[in-house]
């Protein structure tokens, strides 16, 4: 069982016991007390230890391992030996692999102190704040060949989602029990899935700004967020691939979906560097590293057209509209392992002008449609809607994108034209399509359709952006009588073909909106 540890740095007793009780009844299974700060004061930790609400681990890291202990080697034994000589000792004391080799006679010391079978255990620890060490599988090794080892811990910083299955190895070959967590954004899924690779613990903070390691989730964001009560060796793993996707609402929506309708699956944001060769890398590893059950991903900038390259190259199948729009952005592997793309940006937008028209498909044909800007979602959605037999005219700041879009997608239908975004106030089009970022939170007074054109009763406004969800144009276009459509809709329809495809269940758009509304609130 992987044991869910909160972590707090102590400041004071009254503090840390508060931090005790509220990670207990948060769901912790122990609590680390770093004690790097306190640890002057022995006779009140021990009180610390005795009326803590869990079990504890105790750590005073020193300054040459990333702590903030700045005293004795001979002191610390003194406080270690006063805590486990105690009437309730610790359940853990941790102490970094490289002060526990520095000397015979401090391995001694501590050998007596934490014999393998006494009431405090010893988890030997090894941290690497630069990057993953070459020798790391011969310190693990070492680490866990010392008799009075209970528990081996080694953490250093990701570089890259490729760290997180080196963690996933050791746990997978070890002796003892084993933590492996991998530090920064890209180390999240070592700490996520912990549980699927019988870690012995994983770390968690109380609070956002009370991590005591980078890329620590706090623990309501690991129970709440990624699922973790529910998480087993065999769930199936997802994630939102891009670069940044810190901020993306997609984990908040799928993992509240897996939730809704029972799938065994976690959602994770999962940062992939630029290029081909670094996306190309890492999905492949996920996709053959076993036991890790990954089993598609939603893809962003800049990764969209490197999603389509990679599924042709590992022989999968590509849904034929994302092959001529160049872009895709969704992962689907199959119970088989082949592999899927395709993409629900442009369905998501026709779904969302034909519903807030109240017609099907078939009903955009001949009609004459807006599409301004000329970038990733504008190609999606040009595409559909020359794909639906529509007559679109590009407007774009850069008259070259536009014509090179129209250029692309005319062959099938010649109804594709290009124009200069001044043009757009003389323009007599049915459907209007925001594809810019203008509007978009934090520029909330700005519109891309500051002179608006004479609006005919009727006339649709859809707005592709979705933070906010009511923009200056949809309040504007709603103003002058238009019917108007919002990119949250847009938002939920495409994540929700997402998760069909992965789930086969239907998507609970209701509560994906939800989520999406709370999640932009903040
Ligand atoms: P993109 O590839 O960077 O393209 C942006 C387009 O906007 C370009 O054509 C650019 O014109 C134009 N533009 C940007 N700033 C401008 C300005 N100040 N004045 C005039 N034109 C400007 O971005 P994208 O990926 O297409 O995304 C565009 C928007 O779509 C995003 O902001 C997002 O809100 C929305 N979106 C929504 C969803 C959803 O599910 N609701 C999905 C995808 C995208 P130039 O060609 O002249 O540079």
């Amino acid at each position: 069982m992987t044991l869910l540890a909160a972590t707090t740095m102590v400041q004071s007793i009254d503090q840390a016991l508060d931090a005790a009780s509220r990670a207990a009844a948060g769901g912790a299974d122990l609590i680390e007390f770093r004690v790097d700060r306190f640890a002057h004061d022995p006779a009140s930790l021990s009180h610390l230890v005795a009326n803590a609400a869990l079990p504890c681990i105790v750590t005073c890291r020193p300054t040459w391992e990333g702590g903030f202990y700045d005293g004795g080697e001979d002191a610390r034994v003194n406080l270690f030996k006063n805590l486990i000589q105690a009437p309730k000792p610790p359940a853990y004391i941790d102490l970094e692999w490289a002060g526990y080799q520095q000397s015979h006679l401090w391995r001694q010391q501590i050998d007596q102190l934490l014999r393998p079978d006494g009431p405090t255990g010893l988890i030997l620890s090894s941290h690497d704040f630069d990057g993953r060490p070459s020798d790391l599988s011969q310190r693990v090794e070492a680490m866990a060949s010392v008799a009075a080892c209970r528990v081996v811990k080694v953490a250093w910083r990701a570089q890259s989602l490729l760290d997180n299955l080196e963690a996933f190895k050791i746990l997978a070959r070890t002796r003892k029990p084993t933590v492996a967590i991998c530090m920064g954004e890209p180390g999240l899924p070592s700490r996520v899935l912990a549980k699927k690779f019988n870690a012995m613990l994983t770390f968690a903070s109380l609070e956002p700004t009370a991590t005591t390691a980078e890329g620590q989730p706090t623990i309501a964001q690991l129970k709440h967020l990624y699922r973790w009560d529910t998480i087993n060796r065999d769930t199936r793993v997802l994630g939102v691939i891009g670069h940044p996707v810190s901020h993306s609402a997609g984990p908040a929506v799928h993992n509240a979906g897996f939730n809704a309708v029972g799938f065994d699956a976690v959602y994770l944001p999962m940062p992939i560097a630029p290029g081909y060769d670094p996306f190309a890398a890492c999905v492949s590893a996920w996709l053959d590293m076993p036991g890790l059950h990954f089993h598609g991903a939603s893809v962003t900038i800049p990764h969209k057209q490197n999603l389509l390259r990679f599924v042709r190259e590992r022989g999968g199948t590509i849904e034929p509209l994302a092959q001529q729009i160049g872009a895709a952005n969704t992962l689907a592997r199959s119970a088989d392992g082949s592999l899927h793309a395709a993409n629900t940006d442009y369905a998501a937008a026709l779904d969302t002008v034909c519903a807030a028209l109240n017609i099907s498909r078939a009903g955009l044909a001949q009609r004459r449609v807006a599409v301004i800007g000329a970038g990733g979602a504008a190609r999606a959605v040009v595409a559909g809607f020359a794909a639906s037999d529509a007559t679109v005219v590009v407007y774009n700041r850069t008259l070259e994108k536009a014509q090179e879009l129209a250029d692309q997608f005319n062959g099938k239908t010649g109804k594709v034209v290009p124009a200069r975004l001044d043009k757009l106030c003389d323009s007599c089009c049915q459907i209007y399509v925001n594809c810019t970022p203008i509007g978009m939170h934090p520029h909330t007074d700005a519109t891309p359709i500051p002179a608006a054109p004479s609006w005919e009763p009727g006339t649709l406004v859809f707005d592709t952006i979705y933070n906010p969800p009511r923009t200056r144009l949809l309040r504007d276009a709603q103003a002058a009588g238009c019917v108007t459509a919002s990119g949250l809709d847009m938002f939920v329809r495409q994540a929700a073909m997402q998760f069909e495809m992965w789930t086969g269940h239907a998507a609970p758009t209701d509560l994906f909106r939800r989520v999406l509304t709370e999640y932009l609130a903040g």
